[in-house]
């Protein structure tokens, strides 16, 4: 149960979807040199791989304690915690005014991989707290970022993301969380639910950030505030002081993540826990999106990140489990199953989905660096703007398919993959809450689909399309028939697409009940073309590379063949979901009584 990280992977995809050299032109930006992008990588890889991948399944086994409110963590994970926070790594892509290293996204998206690989339970801890410095970097005022936001981005504190309630999911406007003005701040009273790592033993102060409603508060999310709710109150010379009114009452018992607190939450029970608005009374909505997003982003990373660790479990235990003879082969000797064709095919389907998933997410983040620092205002908008598109679709695809592969890890394994001592199982497990939180799949595609299509008239999503088409144009002209012949079915599945796409923008404007029918179908059929088209330019440039006989071949070479596989095996399943777009009438067609 080893992970070793994918390094030459991550530095192909950075350099070569991601354009990280370019973004390391952007001001702000120079110290990503690529001495010490391989220097990040490389050390990042060394405590995933060694100090956080061996706790992951006795973190698994031995889960949380919780006795009187206070969490215990499993063996080893508090100190892993400050190890972690002692070697730099939860500053790196944040501003530097505030203690920051202000690294790439790109380059700290490929660092997140790792940790989530490693150990889920362990990652979600710092992912939250990204998403609350991401937020609070761009909405707090001055003297919150001073008391808060500096001791976040060293680590000395982690933040929490606190919207759900009973009543309130998917339906984030349904919350009666409520919040009173007392003078200076606010007093919180609610409970909140499924609060990831709200509560633990890592740190002496914990910062959560609360969606509530203040009593004359509009309806719906147009209603909802954002406060800073700190768990000790914090004294004029900045340390945590007296205790705020909010305490966790129980744990959720859950079918993976064990490691990771999930935590219920109640504020105010004493009188009402101290609350500090974040931005514009009724704006909160519109502030939490800034960590939605990047929380969004993130875990579309951990379905990569989960896909690759249990392909190098399944492909470890392939070389290794033999039975039968190979078909095939004249040797009388039972082999190792990785010589078995339908083993094959599971192993390339999890390569080439993991790869394809990587490519997406590592681009999207590449948008969100370059819509922050491009010297170009144009190119900035033009980068927001795909940023925005892309993640929907990096978290709705790439957590579906990750689940999935995580599934192929335990087939892989026969019997052996159903029994906890493998922990191929845990895998499994852990995968299957990344298409619910955060926006279950059908609120990714349904966002996709309004705020991403509907509201710009389509030109984002023709943007990219074109840009898939130019691309194609080059694999066309390939020199190398081994390229060039991925051009023609990565073609007709970008111009489905692109039909796909206008025909859904017909829909939605006549019929948003079929529209929305088709969206989850339309999400996938977007992710599995842009896959699509970032493996054939992944091919392209490694062609390249063996022309010139430059670096691995060995690795170029796979690169090749993985994108034929994907051609070839996953990329026809685009077919299904536009003609599932096509009929999507007859997703409504029963009444209700008939189910
Ligand atoms: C382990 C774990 C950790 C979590 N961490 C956090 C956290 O840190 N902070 C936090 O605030 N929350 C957290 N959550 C909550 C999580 O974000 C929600 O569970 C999720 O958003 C779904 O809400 P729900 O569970 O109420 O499901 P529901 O909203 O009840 O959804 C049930 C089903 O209905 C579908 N559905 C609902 N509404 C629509 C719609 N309008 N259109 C189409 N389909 C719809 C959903 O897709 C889903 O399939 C966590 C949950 C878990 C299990």
């Amino acid at each position: 149960m080893t992970y070793t990280a994918p390094l030459d992977d991550m530095r192909f995809v950075l350099d070569e979807i991601a354009g990280l050299s370019e973004i390391a032109g952007m001001p702000g930006y120079e110290d990503a040199t690529p001495d010490l992008v391989d220097a990040v990588l490389g050390e990042a890889g060394r405590l995933a791989s060694e100090v956080l991948a061996p706790l992951n399944h006795s973190g698994d086994r031995e889960g949380l304690g919780f006795e009187n409110g206070v969490v215990r963590t499993p063996k080893g994970f508090r100190e892993a915690y400050q190890q972690y926070v002692e070697s730099g790594w939860n500053s790196l892509p944040f501003d530097p005014d505030y203690g920051g290293q202000g690294l790439p996204w790109a380059l700290s998206t490929a660092v997140t991989e790792m940790w989530n690989a490693a150990n889920m339970s362990f990652a979600l801890c710092p992912l939250l707290n990204q998403g609350a410095v991401d937020l609070l970097e761009t909405h707090a005022t001055e003297e919150q970022k001073q008391t808060y936001l500096t001791k976040l981005i060293s680590g000395e504190w982690t933040g929490t993301m606190n919207l759900t309630e009973p009543q309130a999911g998917s339906d984030v406007g349904a919350l009666k969380t409520k919040a009173e003005r007392n003078g200076d701040h606010y007093l919180i009273t609610g409970q909140k639910i499924y609060i990831t790592w709200g509560e633990h033993d890592y740190t002496d102060n914990i910062v959560h950030l609360v969606l509530a409603r203040l009593p004359d508060a509009p309806a719906g999310t147009k209603g909802i505030s954002l406060f800073i709710v700190p768990k000790f109150l914090v004294n004029a010379d900045g340390t945590a002081g007296p205790r705020n009114d909010l305490r966790c009452v129980s744990l959720e018992h859950k079918l993976g993540v064990h490691a990771s607190p999930t935590c219920v939450m109640a504020y105010g029970d004493n009188g009402g826990a101290v609350g500090y608005l974040v931005g514009e009374e009724n704006n909160g909505m519109a502030c939490m999106f800034t960590m939605m997003n990047n929380a969004r982003l993130a875990v579309g990373m951990q379905g990569v990140a989960i896909a690759d660790r249990a392909y190098q479990q399944a492909t470890a235990f392939a070389r290794d489990r033999v039975q039968s003879r190979a078909i095939g082969s004249s040797d009388p000797k039972a082999t190792a199953i990785i010589q078995h064709p339908d083993v094959r095919r599971m192993l390339m389907t999890m390569r080439a989905g993991t790869e394809a998933m990587r490519c997406i997410a590592y681009l999207n983040a590449a948008e969100i660096d370059r819509a922050h620092r491009h010297p170009d205002a144009t190119v900035r908008a033009k980068s927001d703007a795909r940023a925005n598109l892309l993640t929907p679709i990096t978290k709705g695809w790439a957590t579906e398919l990750g689940c999935n592969l995580t599934s192929l890890g335990v087939q892989i394994h026969g019997g052996m993959g159903f029994i906890e001592e493998t922990g191929a199982a845990q895998h499994y497990r852990d995968a299957r809450i990344l298409p619910i939180y955060e926006g279950t799949t059908g609120i990714q595609a349904l966002d996709l689909l309004t705020r991403k299509l509907l509201r710009d008239g389509g030109e984002t999503a023709r943007g990219l399309i074109e840009e898939m088409l130019e691309t194609m144009a080059q694999v066309s002209a390939s020199e190398d028939t081994r390229v060039s012949t991925l051009a023609a079915p990565t073609i007709e599945q970008i111009r489905s697409l692109a039909k796909s796409t206008e025909s859904l923008l017909k829909t939605g404007a006549e019929d948003m009940v079929t529209a929305a029918a088709a969206a989850t179908p339309y999400l996938n059929l977007f992710g599995t073309v842009v896959g699509g088209w970032l493996l054939c330019k992944s091919a392209l440039t490694a062609s390249a590379k063996l022309a010139s006989g430059e670096g691995n071949s060995l690795f170029y070479d796979a690169k090749i063949k993985t994108a034929r596989f994907y051609l070839d095996n996953i990329l026809p399943q685009a077919s299904g979901y536009a003609a599932a777009i096509e009929g999507a009438e007859s997703v409504m067609a029963m009444d209700e009584a008939q189910f």
